[in-house]
């Protein structure tokens, strides 16, 4: 494939020949559950420090090899994104807010010294991949194509220093209804043993060892029978940050959303995109420092009257329960929240085009 350098890049095909058959597809697409298909193809794009982006290239799903010393291994230079594309009634394919997972791979990438790649060349990849394995985006009610943004060093040099040569990859993975059989509310499990990132630390970035970090407490956190757990801020262990790949939310019985502030956590799309349809609806909304003591105080005084949790995955997840060592918050089996659910309802009317799209958040793939 010759090298295309520039921009925008231009992508180069190279169609899969053993791409899955009508009826293997199909059995997937018919249970695909979460993660564990992948699709015929995937997007590769190379950097270097002398030549920038290039060789964007759409080629079969395969492994990809790395030498023994790619930095990657040994000094986890490694961010990735998630969204997901969604099939509407029409046939066509759309996703949401690209370009805020863009610029928030840029920032990730600076956080790490890895290279920005552009909003333009990122959305591109999006619809690269989608165009050739858009038979893999499913079509029954809360399914969708979840895709898989990733970046790391794949420099061979044991050096510690920003990699000199990078990869971007993209890969796709259809997905099931996160929830069948109806939303069911979750217990959360509050962690006072163990951060997920500090201040000043890589928090904000959607960086692989983020994810490592929560895997012990989350651990901890099945063992309490919770589906998430609850991180504190690392200073003074007072403050709310967020669960181990969802963002929270508080509501009040006025009709104010609180979710935390921190410059520790992941500032989640759904979070914002909810954040922006409260606020349509004339709710008070605050980004702000929420103490544990004020969930205590508004869960005693039954002025917290719902908690929710969000993120691309599940779109909205209502709270049953916080769990502690100590404690617990709210009602064992309480069902989901109007406020809520409703809320779900929108985003997902907007996502699968059943409602118009006034916030221009759809990009046509
Ligand atoms: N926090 C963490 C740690 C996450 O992994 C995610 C999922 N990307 C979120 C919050 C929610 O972000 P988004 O709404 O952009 O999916």
């Amino acid at each position: 494939t010759p090298a295309t350098t520039g921009f925008p890049l231009s992508f180069a095909l190279t169609p899969s020949t053993d791409a899955r058959a009508t009826a293997e597809r199909e059995a997937i697409l018919a249970d695909p559950g979460f993660g564990k298909h992948f699709t015929d193809h995937m997007v590769s794009i190379e950097w270097t420090l002398a030549g920038g982006w290039h060789e964007a290239q759409v080629l079969p799903y395969g492994p990809i090899s790395l030498d023994p010393a790619a930095s990657v291994f040994h000094y986890a230079q490694e961010i990735f994104e998630g969204l997901k594309a969604y099939r509407h009634a029409d046939g066509a394919i759309y996703t949401f807010r690209p370009e805020a997972n863009a610029a928030r791979l840029q920032r990730s990438a600076a956080r790490l010294a890895l290279p920005p790649l552009s909003t333009e060349d990122f959305i591109e990849s999006l619809k690269q991949l989608v165009a050739v394995d858009a038979s893999w985006v499913p079509d029954a009610a809360e399914t969708s194509l979840y895709l898989r943004p990733f970046m790391m060093a794949t420099e061979s040099f044991l050096g510690v220093r920003s990699a000199q040569k990078v990869g971007y990859y993209l890969i796709a993975s259809p997905a099931g209804a996160y929830f069948t059989g109806g939303v069911t509310p979750v217990n959360i499990w509050l962690s006072t043993e163990f951060n997920r990132a500090g201040h000043g630390g890589m928090g904000a970035a959607k960086t692989g060892g983020n994810y490592a970090s929560s895997l012990l407490p989350q651990e901890l956190a099945y063992e309490k029978g919770c589906a998430q757990v609850l991180f504190l801020d690392s200073q003074e262990g007072k403050y709310l940050e967020e669960l181990g790949g969802m963002n929270l939310f508080l509501v009040y019985k006025d009709g104010t959303l609180v979710t935390p502030e921190s410059d520790s956590i992941l500032a989640g799309i759904t979070r914002d995109s909810i954040m922006q349809l409260a606020r349509d609806r004339g709710h008070n909304v605050e980004l702000r420092r929420v103490s544990i003591e004020e969930w205590k105080e508004g869960s005693a005084s039954g002025d917290i009257v719902e908690v929710f949790a969000c993120g691309t995955a599940a779109v909205i997840t209502p709270v049953a329960q916080l769990l502690a060592d100590d404690f617990a918050l709210g009602t064992a089996g309480a069902p989901a929240g109007e406020l809520t659910m409703s809320l779900r309802q929108e985003l997902t009317d907007i996502q699968y085009g059943r409602v118009p799209d006034r916030h221009n958040w759809l990009t046509r793939l």
